[in-house]
């Protein structure tokens, strides 16, 4: 009597045990992930990244503060000294010694680009004056040859003649003295010519290095710089962020804002300048429409309809499964 009573007890217990379960359970799906704050503090700094625990906090509350501002209901994030719901914590490894590199490299660029620009200046400079100095040898020598044709003339009727009286035998000597000092004044423009071809030459050949060595740093540099948001990870079973490397303050604050996402369960969107787009490269540190639409997805109460597409993607994935597992019945029998 006495056991029968107890087995009945228990059965009750395990029977309110289970509805309780089975509300919560159904109570937190459709609750909002976002209708409380969740906390998040400052963890270890790895001292080699040079940057304060106190910046990092700074960061952290801006960064966590865009997404606050974006969603009116409640605080989305809030920082708290230690412990909390998420920790941030930065790891020093390859990647910053990477990112360190590739600064290095973007400023060799910049200082690459300054030279490169200061030779084209010259070479321009040069040309300028290889135009002029080519307009003056070809109107001198037109001239010159006018003149001593001119002179030669002159010669073979005073030869033909028996020779020229003394006053123009003696003009005629000087007509060609001041010739031969016009042909040595253009001897020497074609001297200058010739050096400022050979140095024109030689810039074209600096600048053609330069633009060589550049294009190659720059290819390494995109090739470097173009990754998926490995700066940054977010760990969803330790709710643990950890940054292991960032460019400039810029780049840390995207990563911080992109993992603090990934901390309230937002995924990536497609929007190349999203903060939530898998790879870093926008510049700014505003969210974007698709950033926005993705956190008001992720932070509101599921509906009926939320259940349909969950279970119809169950659904999926177990067809899925099922049709991998069978046996391929177009393939040609042995
Ligand atoms: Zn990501």
């Amino acid at each position: 009597m006495v056991r029968a009573f107890i087995q009945k007890g228990f059965s009750f217990i395990l029977i309110c045990c289970i509805v309780y379960a089975g509300y919560i359970g159904v109570q937190s799906f459709f609750r909002n992930p976002c209708a409380l704050p969740k906390t998040f503090s400052v963890g270890p700094i790895d001292p080699q990244f040079t940057i304060s625990k106190e910046t990092v906090k700074l960061y952290s509350e801006e960064a966590a503060n865009i997404w606050n501002a974006s969603y009116k209901e409640n605080k989305l994030l809030t920082h708290v000294e230690t412990g909390g719901d998420i920790q941030i914590t930065f790891v020093y490894d390859e990647r910053q010694r990477t990112t360190i590199k590739n600064e290095r490299l973007q400023r060799t660029i910049d200082e690459e680009k300054g030279e490169l620009s200061t030779i084209k200046e010259t070479i321009d400079s040069l040309k300028k004056e290889y135009d002029a100095l080519e307009n003056t040898i070809t109107a001198q020598t037109k001239a010159y040859n006018a003149r001593l044709t001119k002179h030669n003339e002159e010669i073979e009727y005073w030869n033909s003649q028996g020779g020229a009286p003394r006053e123009d035998y003696q003009r005629l000597e000087r007509a060609a003295a001041s010739l031969e000092t016009e042909r040595l004044s253009l001897n020497a423009n074609i001297a200058r010519f010739n050096v400022l071809v050979e140095r024109i030459k030689n810039y074209d050949k600096d600048h053609n290095q330069v633009v060589s060595t550049l294009n190659e740093k720059i290819s390494t540099l995109n090739q470097n710089t173009l990754r998926e948001f490995e700066e940054g990870t977010y760990d969803p079973n330790t709710r643990m962020i950890t940054i292991y490397e960032y460019g400039n303050t810029v780049a840390l604050k995207r990563v911080l804002i992109h993992e603090l996402g990934h901390a309230l369960a937002l995924g990536h969107v497609e929007d190349k300048e999203a903060i939530m787009y898998s790879v870093n490269q926008g510049k700014s540190l505003a969210l974007t429409a698709a950033d926005k639409e993705e956190l008001m997805n992720v932070c509101r109460e599921k509906t009926f309809d939320d259940i349909k597409e969950s279970l119809r993607t169950i659904r999926d994935d177990i067809f899925l499964l099922l049709k991998s597992s069978l046996p391929d019945t177009t393939a040609p029998q042995e």
